[in-house]
Formats: structure tokens, sequence, C-alpha cells
């Protein structure tokens, strides 16, 4: 790390060096920082333009790229042919890490040789090799799978279908030991659902962004969840519930108090309490 460029005391130097990111990108050598703590806000050392966005958008403001940001006036040749270079570098680095993650992606294989196929025996006249999976099956899916399991499946396939079953399994174990996820984590119906709605998707799905994560998919899931609970404060209403607390003290020592609903549905957890400074009397609890 180079000195000074990410320790934030350095901000109230005259050099606008101090409120560069530390980073090799080009972009700096035009913009500086407004606000040590947000990378977003970028303004432009040739004119008085803030970028509300990040360095990228400086460099398109510099090379006068037209359409996303307002060009820089102030830009002389070299700087837009500097910007633009360093633009056209950085969407083929772009490429080349799309083009490593297709390779990642490509290098799983789960199908099985074709002439391990014959060397089972299981070659039937007629069937060739309809039940193997090949390239065109990228683009199809089986219309009833009990259909084809009777038809097709269980001469050729039920050996096939076990060691790419095999296979699969392999990349589930190397992710949970890679990662360090425990293995109960696989136990439950979300991962079955999960493992079965990216087989339904077929070759090339894609994982949810993290930014996804926290946002868009966060915020169905929440609103999902609030809509079951719907069902259960109905029934709240109508033929009444019971309130209940339970009281444990976690590993930091706190004591915690958990408040859930009973009705006739069922049981939903409704929020826990901190409440380690008081003590739990009936009336606290009430
Ligand atoms: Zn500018």
């Amino acid at each position: 790390m180079s000195s000074g460029a990410s320790n934030p005391t350095a901000a109230t130097m005259d050099k606008p060096v101090s409120l560069k990111r530390n980073s090799e990108d080009i972009g700096w050598e035009y913009g500086v920082l407004v606000d040590p703590n947000d990378l977003n806000v970028i303004q432009c050392k040739l004119c008085p333009k803030v970028a509300k966005a990040d360095i990228y958008r400086l460099k398109l403001h510099i090379a006068q790229k037209r359409g996303q940001v307002t060009p820089c006036p102030n830009a002389t040749h070299e700087d837009i042919a500097r910007c633009k270079q360093a633009i056209e570098d950085s969407s083929k680095a772009k490429k080349a890490r799309l083009l490593e993650q297709q390779e990642v992606r490509d290098n799983v294989v789960i199908d099985v040789p074709s002439d391990k196929e014959d060397e089972t025996g299981l070659h039937e006249i007629g069937s060739s090799s309809q039940a193997t999976v090949g390239p065109m099956d990228k683009f199809t899916k089986p219309l009833d799978a009990s259909s084809l399991s009777k038809k097709i499946q269980p001469k050729i396939s039920e050996h096939i279908m076990k060691e790419r079953l095999h296979k699969l399994k392999r990349y589930i174990a190397r992710w949970l030991y890679v990662r360090g996820i425990p293995f109960n984590a696989i136990n439950n119906e979300e991962f079955d659902q999960m493992l079965e709605a990216a087989g339904c998707f077929g070759p090339g799905a894609k994982k949810p962004y993290q930014h996804e994560l926290r946002e868009k998919l966060l915020h169905e899931e929440v609103s999902d969840t609030k809509e079951m609970l719907k069902l259960q404060e109905n029934e709240w209403a109508k033929n009444g519930c019971s309130i209940m607390t339970d009281a444990w003290t976690d590993q930091k020592r706190r004591s915690i108090m958990n408040l859930c609903v009973n009705c006739s549905i069922g049981t939903s957890f409704l929020e826990s309490k901190e409440a380690s400074s008081e003590s739990h009397t009936g009336e606290l609890i009430f």
C-alpha cells in the first residue's frame, strides 16, 4: 500500500493526491474525491464537474464519450486519448474476466462420454444416442420426465445418470469444503428448490449479484414473508392468540427475550428484544 493514500487524516493536507483512492487507475489522475469516505463522488480536476458516480464515469467524462456523461470542456487531446485507451483496456479486461468465468463453467462436465455408453453394452438399436445428453439438449427439456424415464431412460441412462449425479454431487461438496459451509446447510427445502431451479434453467444459469442480495431480492423475500404472516394475523383477529416469551443468554452474555405469537394455525416469531439491564419481572414481560 502506498503511504497516505488510504489514510483518512491525510485528507486535510493541501495536495489533492490525499483524496486519491489507492488505485493504479489512470482516472485518478483526473479526479479527486470530494469526501474521503465516499468513493462515488468525484470532482474533475480539469473542470467544475462533480461526477456522482465512480471513477469509470469520470474517465467517460474526460474521454468525451457522449451519451452517458457530459464531456469535459477542458480535456486536451492527450487527456482524451489516455482516458479512451484506459476505457478500452478496462473493457478488454472485463471481457477477459467474463471469458475466464465462462471457462470455469465450461470445465463443468457431468456428462459421461458416449463411448462409455457403448462399453456398458446398453446401446439399443433404434434408440441410438437419444437418451444421452448432447449439445442440443442445452436447448431442450424433457416434456414429461416420467414418460422419458419409462421409455428410454432405464436401459441406457441408469448407469450414466448415476455417474452424472455423482459428478454434480462432487461440485456441491467442493463448494461446501472450500467455503467452509456447514454440511447441514443443504438439508432444507430451500437448497432442494435452488438445485431444481438451476437444473430447470439449464446451462448458463446465473447467480445473484451481491447488490441484488442486499437490495431487491431481500426486499422481495421480506414482503413474501409478510404476506405469509397475513393469514395468521387474520386468525389472531378472528379467534384470538397467545403472546409467548422466552428469554435466553447469547454468547456475549446478553439477555435476549423472544416474543412469539401462537394461534390455531401455528406459532410465528414477532421480534427479539435485548433485556440485559432490566430484571425480568412479570411486569416487564407483560
Ligand atoms: Zn472535467
